[in-house]
């Protein structure tokens, strides 16, 4: 610490941040923790993040990044799980955890966890290193269960996120509403939340000249409508079918759904009987998961890019599509409302009723400029979130907290 230098034991031990993004349980955390690793990383900081080992060719240790590297534990079998059998492998992972880091001689200055399996494990951590606990929940199962989508969430975790917003040092929430919440669901103390906003790789996601992007993706003449995200039912694509058919026959109108892969068969098939259904087949595509760097060729192509969800922890989608220049049309979930500029670049709805989608994605086809003059001046809108400013806001929390503990301790 003398130096400056953090050295930071990140935990997300249900899902590898370098996993393939798309699938059931691969999106926006796991970009957060690859992201924020990264800047961290180029910061001078040292981060090791602990993974569940799932893979059996993976190497036990992999180098990320410069000073970011990944760390296998093996707990159960070496293959994917899903999250909630991960429940059942924590106290293995612990005790792997901390006998790799004695044998390495490994001591870190502060915790920083994702997801309540990895805030489980943080929570014995924090006593037994005696450091500072900083955790980010990025979705509250209380609220999961007040949507009312989908299998209810346990009651253990329910009850493992109460313990953990109340004995961590310091919780990161990526919205107002999400503190509202651990502080309405959890009684989380308000002093212990910190707002900080999630980001976007500027660098990665740029706009591609439409004529190009559209010609490379095969789509010509269509006018684009653009979904991508994880396939879950949460998601809304289904209403954003339905609004599909309030569009009508438009010629040449496409929607194109990005995401989900063989673990998200099982839904991907309810929407394509859906389609059917609606007699919309034609003009819909269900491209699966796509490789992050191929996005900004389907952002740009797109006309809008469409987030029709019940919920979001954020919403990262939203600022890709506008950094690559194109508008949205989105509920009002997650942190969408404080990205999108109302009726400039897009628009945020009170909800995802499939007409007012429709009425908002039929108002920005039929714009006059939905074309290059407000690329520029769209992506400008979001030049504030880069990954660089959340990174430097997290470090100063680290700060914080660790000069808190420091002096609680004394
Ligand atoms: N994503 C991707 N390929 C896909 C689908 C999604 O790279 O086929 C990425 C997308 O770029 C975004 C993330 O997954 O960064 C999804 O994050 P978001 O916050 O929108 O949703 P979440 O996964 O948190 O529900």
């Amino acid at each position: 610490m003398a130096t400056g230098q953090l050295k930071i034991a990140m935990l997300s031990v249900h899902s590898c941040p370098v996993g393939r993004l798309g699938r059931r349980d691969t999106g926006g955390m796991s970009v957060y923790i690859r992201e924020l690793a990264r800047e961290l990383g180029r910061r001078g900081h040292l981060v090791d993040i602990y993974v569940r080992a799932h893979d059996p060719t993976d190497d036990q240790i992999v180098e990320l990044d410069e000073n970011a590297r990944l760390i296998h534990l093996e707990a159960g079998e070496v293959e994917d799980i899903h999250k909630l059998v991960v429940y059942s492998y924590l106290a293995d992972l612990l005790c792997e955890l901390e006998s790799f880091t004695e044998r390495s001689g490994l001591q870190y200055d502060l915790i920083h966890s994702h997801y309540w399996l990895s805030g489980w494990l943080g929570r014995c951590l924090q006593h037994s290193w005696n450091v500072p606990h900083i955790t980010m929940f990025h979705t509250l199962g209380a609220v999961k269960n007040t949507i009312g989508m989908g299998e209810d969430e346990p009651e253990l975790r329910i009850r493992a996120e109460r313990e953990l917003a109340k004995d961590c040092h310091r919780v990161i929430a990526a919205t107002e509403k999400e503190k509202e919440d651990l502080i309405r669901y959890y009684d989380a103390s308000p002093d212990t939340v910190r707002v900080i906003p999630c980001g976007v790789n500027l660098d990665l996601f740029q706009p591609v000249d439409k004529g190009i992007a559209r010609r490379q993706l095969g789509f010509d003449n269509d006018s684009i409508i653009l979904f991508v995200g994880r396939i879950d039912p949460l998601k809304g694509i289904d209403r954003l079918l339905m609004a599909m058919t309030y569009l009508g026959k438009r010629q040449g109108l496409r929607l194109v759904v990005v995401g989900g892969d063989d673990d998200s068969e099982a839904e991907v098939e309810r929407l394509q009987r859906l389609s059917h259904k609606l007699r919309i087949q034609d003009s819909v595509t269900f491209a699966g998961a796509v490789e992050q760097e191929q996005l900004p060729c389907y952002y740009s192509a797109a006309h809008v890019c469409v987030i029709p969800s019940y919920h979001e922890s954020f919403g990262l989608v939203a600022l890709e599509a506008l950094a690559c220049g194109t508008p949205v049309v989105a509920a009002g979930v997650g942190g969408i409302e404080n990205v999108v500029r109302q009726g400039e670049t897009g628009y945020v709805l009170k909800d995802n009723a499939p007409l007012r989608l429709a009425d908002r994605i039929a108002a920005l086809l039929s714009r006059p400029d939905n074309g290059t003059r407000s690329v520029s001046s769209t992506r400008a809108s979001v030049l504030g979130f880069g990954w660089a400013n959340v990174a430097e806001a997290i470090i100063e929390e680290y700060k914080l907290v660790l000069g808190d503990y420091v002096a609680h301790v004394c």
